[in-house]
């Protein structure tokens, strides 16, 4: 890295994973497509890279960097972030078994019920926010804890540093998804986790562009070696261009994330006051049931909210058809506003209320958000 002792988060943002080019001097790195590296006369390969698979030079200027934001000792990029969450998984063995959130990403349970189960992981569900559920739903055979924190989409919290120290105590490991929070809100590594799982779809890239997934861990132990393993023998890996534009837009993370926070804390407080809403869920307000979590565990609330429309399905559905500053789309973490009924998304067998509208607030000017929220409500 430019520099010394540069060790805070917008700095590393910024340099991390990104040095000079040594060949051309170039400020930006190169995308080095290139999926094969030339080998020395005695066979050797000095320059450390071999095939692209393997290993390639944006790939691990991200892993660099995401290993640096998380205050990790090692990263591993993956070409999505479900296909980061099945290598942890999968790190496991068949008859070990998982506990994992009643309030998840509906993408990541469906990986646990229909995909392994069927290979053999034990899973069940319990709210990690209350630490007894929690501790009853370990077995003998519990080999992680995984945590969603806030959670998708009813944004709950989990006390990530209660939760490790009774993983710990029960010699079980701590995966944690920050893909909302973002290490630019709390660092799930610092507070006792294992493992920190990212969906960089989302606020990493930051941009609604690239579709892409990390593993962040603590230390380079057994559990980094076989998901290592995992990712390098079967290849669901990022190309050196998704890499490159993951990293791009992890350069202004800690500024973005502040926008966002800004803004959807506007949005929440509008909401909230609303006649035809019934609840907002969103940690950076007062009424959220574990603010004062929230306020211990996140330096900020971070562009998520849930809020439920009086009236179930149909008005929700009403509201969302009348927006224009916001968009109808899933996904988020980008820089345009999003919105979604999510129970709709879901299918059949989702738990969510009927009446919940998602919505990723974006970089907007946050009156321009309220007002179309304000029409769309009207
Ligand atoms: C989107 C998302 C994922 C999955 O990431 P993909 O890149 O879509 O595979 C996992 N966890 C959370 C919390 C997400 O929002």
């Amino acid at each position: 890295m430019k520099g010394r002792g540069a060790k805070r988060l917008e700095t590393l943002a910024v340099h991390a994973g990104n040095p000079i080019d040594p060949t051309t001097g170039a400020v930006t790195q190169p995308i080095h497509l290139s999926t094969t590296f030339e080998r020395d006369a005695d066979g050797s390969y000095p320059r450390g890279y071999i095939y692209t698979r393997t290993d390639n030079p944006n790939r691990r200027a991200l892993e660099t960097s995401l290993a640096a934001l998380e205050g990790g000792a090692a990263a591993a990029a993956f070409a999505s972030g479900s296909a980061a969450s099945a290598a942890v998984l999968r790190s496991l063995k068949p008859g070990d078994h998982v506990v994992a959130p009643l309030d998840m990403y509906h993408g990541t349970r469906k990986l646990l019920l229909e995909v392994m189960a069927p290979w053999g992981l034990g899973v069940s569900f319990a709210d990690t926010g209350d630490l007894g559920a929690l501790e009853a739903a370990l077995t003998a055979q519990t080999r992680l804890v995984w945590l969603e924190t806030p959670s998708n989409p009813l944004l709950q919290l989990a006390d990530i540093q209660a939760v490790a120290d009774l993983a710990k105590s029960r010699g079980v490991l701590l995966a944690c998804d920050n893909t909302w929070a973002t290490p630019a809100s709390q660092r799930p590594l610092a507070l006792g986790a294992d493992l920190v799982l990212h969906a960089t779809t989302k606020y990493l890239s930051g941009h609604s562009d690239v579709l892409g997934g990390a593993v962040v861990f603590a230390r380079e132990d057994t559990v980094f070696e076989r998901v290592r393993l995992l990712q390098t023998t079967e290849g669901a890996v990022p190309s050196p261009f998704d890499a490159w534009l993951t990293l791009r837009g992890v350069r202004t993370l800690p500024y973005r994330m502040r926008g966002h926070s800004e803004n959807a804390l506007r949005v929440a407080r509008f909401l909230e006051r609303h006649p035809r809403v019934a609840a907002v869920h969103y940690p950076g307000l007062e009424s959220h049931p574990q603010h004062a979590l929230a306020a211990r565990q996140m330096a900020l609330p971070g562009g998520m909210l849930s809020v439920e429309v009086r009236g179930g399905a149909e008005a929700a559905m009403g509201v969302a058809a009348k927006v224009r500053v916001f968009t109808r789309a899933t996904s988020l973490g980008g820089v345009e506003s999003l919105i979604e009924h999510r129970a709709s998304v879901e299918g059949p067998d989702s738990k969510t209320p009927p009446g919940l509208l998602r919505l990723s607030v974006g970089l907007e000017h946050p009156d321009d958000l309220v007002a179309d929220l304000e029409e769309a409500l009207g």
